[in-house]
């Protein structure tokens, strides 16, 4: 009796795929936020205030920051995307979801050029990546949302919710873009705001600090 329950317990956890965001959770830090930092200094902030009170969409918000970017050369983009950060153990974990077969996707509200410069610097083929288009162009840039859904709770750039298709899944997230899809997930894995959010409003979570934290849990859900 006890090895059916056991069973089935396992089975009822068994996830089909994993759905991650980019920044601030494969990144050490958020590589737009820094960016915006680095560029336009203090002046992103107003409208970023704007968007973390719901006051405008994260698509307005883009787009308004976008445009306060001044003109950057391409070995300004180089030496900046060169530099963005992961955490280590991200690598532990593509690696992971390949040997048991789990379907793993980036699903960012963030710039599609960082996440793909960040993923071929880390040697990560194949990986499908969901994420607003930044255009560079004669150095300047331009924004476009190929994923926005009109629907979408939170008024998403990038709508997440809309992009997964399986049953049971897996979310890991850090923060105000993971909002209109981490309440959905079978199993949620959530650092720094997006924890504290979680907790605050009762949802069912587990903390994590770096992706072999997130690995052990699965190996004992899975
Ligand atoms: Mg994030
Ligand atoms: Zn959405």
């Amino acid at each position: 009796m006890q090895d059916i329950s056991l069973l089935y317990n396992s089975v009822m956890k068994k996830i089909d795929a994993i759905y991650c965001d980019f920044d601030g959770t494969i990144t050490k830090c958020d590589a737009v936020n820094k960016f915006f930092e680095l560029y336009t200094g203090d002046k992103w902030l107003e409208s970023e205030k704007l968007w973390i009170d719901g006051k405008i969409s994260s698509m307005e918000n883009a787009i308004i920051q976008v445009g306060l970017l001044p003109e950057i050369s391409q070995k300004q983009l180089n030496d900046y995307v060169d530099n963005i950060e992961a955490d280590q153990s991200f690598l532990d974990l593509v690696a992971y979801t390949k040997e048991k077969n789990i379907k793993f996707t980036i699903l960012s509200d963030g710039f599609d050029l960082f996440i793909y410069k960040t993923l071929e610097r880390l040697g990560i083929k194949n990986i499908p990546v969901y994420a607003n288009h930044l255009i560079y162009e004669n150095n300047k840039f331009k924004i476009e949302f190929p994923y926005h859904n009109e629907n979408c709770d939170k008024k998403a750039g990038m709508c997440k919710c809309a992009k997964v298709k399986e049953n049971k899944f897996c979310y890991i997230g850090d923060g105000t873009s993971d909002l209109c899809i981490a309440a959905k997930a079978d199993m949620l894995f959530a650092t720094k705001n997006l924890h504290k959010y979680c907790k605050e409003n009762n949802i069912k979570h587990h903390y994590f600090e770096t992706f072999s934290d997130i690995i052990r849990e699965l190996e004992e859900g899975i």
